[in-house]
């Protein structure tokens, strides 16, 4: 009976379908672009913000919209113990919103200017080609002011944090304005009216979104609906005069800034809810299934929530698909991983004397392993080896009576005897001040 229990629960070892590891190597990678990340946000004033793992989903829903593609397909729905439906977030903007209204941020200065670092979930079908369901994202998000030069900004910074990670120059900006309230629903009409009768033509996917997003015809792939969007009408026609300056002096500020970007009038955004300015870092040939990180304003989001008109403009990045284009650059990032000393621990009375030797130097900021004492020298530093490790400490029985140490430098393979008591300083010095690893209290997380 148990055995055969175990036998099933050696099947539970992979990785559930679309769920995916982060394994050590990449996690370097992880590390330094939230470092960058984090450095950036703080730079320009935002700051971060933590929301929980999972919402309610009549609010997500709220958000999105019913009819929204996220809504009806890529939730990650469950009931919980109480019988509350609830969904794992999907982003990173809603809760934000629900945080905003629920602490009544609207009462402090404003704009409110935070950014985040967290897993998100979104339920993609299995047949997808690239169907993973859980990643990681980096978002930053402006509450409370609408002014292009907020939009600039917020651009500068996905630009800057692009350009400090390496991969500025395999994407490029794209960018649109979808209209306000005012301009934006005759736009929205004449599209309507404009994919009306073409219907056939179209895939099946879209053709469903004809009466109520005919946006999600834009994002679609396939040849003939790519054909039929771009004959649609353009929206700067229907630009109001607010919007056309509002565009016009965004443009402006990316040029004083130096961001260079490509006008896409066919550019919808990610999300349905987003209006006015969108936009997005597409790989630069142009294929819209690699976009890094996208971004918009979304103005009538909280308004449809609570009422209360507030504007909102933010953008969020997946990381793996950074950590992706950095590894295909080839970019290497500093890695805090590399162990600098492996202890061999030669007879049981050395022990003692290396795990006390151990602790010092991990104290003293030098990343140490070992004082395992498996098998012979020559076993050992093949061993260290393995590990890559440039330092060596043996001790033995001799070394431990005559309180020295021998120090063999793997590089040349060479070894010294020194002092049990000089090793942390000496050490030290070999691995050099620069690449130990301390913080300083309280600097921790
Ligand atoms: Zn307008
Ligand atoms: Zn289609």
């Amino acid at each position: 009976m148990e055995e055969n229990q175990n036998n099933n629960l050696s099947n539970l070892s992979p990785v559930p379908k679309g769920i995916r590891d982060i394994l050590p190597e990449d996690h370097q990678y992880l590390t330094y672009i939230k470092k960058v990340a984090r450095h950036r946000s703080r730079q320009g004033g935002f700051r971060r913000i933590a929301t929980p793992m999972m919402e309610r989903e009549e609010f997500i829903t709220a958000i999105h919209g019913k009819n929204s593609d996220l809504v009806k397909n890529n939730l990650y729905k469950f009931k919980d113990p109480e019988g509350n439906d609830m969904v794992l977030r999907p982003e990173g903007y809603s809760g934000i919103i629900r945080a905003y209204l629920a602490h009544e941020m609207k009462d402090w200065p404003q704009p409110i200017e935070l950014y985040y670092i967290e897993p998100y979930f979104e339920f993609v079908p299995q047949e997808k080609k690239q169907f993973y369901r859980s990643y990681m994202e980096f978002g930053a998000v402006s509450i409370g002011e609408k002014a292009a030069a907020l939009d600039a900004q917020l651009i500068y910074l996905a630009h800057k944090i692009l350009q400090d990670l390496n991969i500025e120059s395999l994407f490029q900006l794209q960018i649109n304005h979808l209209g306000c309230e005012v301009c934006r629903p005759k736009y929205l009409m004449d599209l309507e009216n404009y994919f009306v009768g073409k219907e056939r033509s179209l895939c099946f996917s879209c053709q469903e979104k004809v009466a109520n997003n005919p946006h999600y015809i834009f994002r679609c792939h396939e040849e003939d609906c790519q054909i039929l969007s771009e004959l649609a009408p353009k929206v700067n026609n229907y630009w109001c005069e607010d919007c056309s300056k509002f565009y016009n002096r965004l443009r402006s500020y990316l040029e004083a800034l130096e961001i260079s970007y490509r006008e896409n009038l066919g550019l919808v955004g990610k999300y349905d809810f987003y209006t006015g300015l969108v936009f997005e870092y597409w790989d630069r040939d142009q294929k819209k299934e690699n976009i890094l990180l996208h971004g918009g304003s979304f103005d009538e989001v909280i308004g449809k929530i609570s009422g209360e008109k507030i504007p909102a403009v933010g953008f969020n990045m997946r990381l793996e698909k950074a950590i992706k284009a950095m590894k295909k650059e080839k970019i290497k990032v500093p890695s805090k991983d590399n162990l600098q000393v492996f202890i061999a621990q030669l007879s049981r009375e050395a022990k003692k004397k290396c795990l006390q030797l151990m602790i010092s130097l991990r104290e003293a900021g030098i990343k140490a392993i070992g004082v395992l004492g498996k098998g012979s020298i020559r076993e050992q530093i093949t061993l260290a080896e393995k590990f890559k490790v440039p330092y060596m400490i043996i001790m033995g029985l001799t070394e431990v009576r005559e309180n020295i140490i021998i120090l063999r430098d793997m590089k040349v393979g060479q070894q010294k005897v020194i002092s049990y008591d000089d090793a942390v300083d000496v050490i030290k010095k070999l691995v050099g001040e620069e690449n130990l690893d301390t913080y300083t209290e309280g600097e921790l997380g």
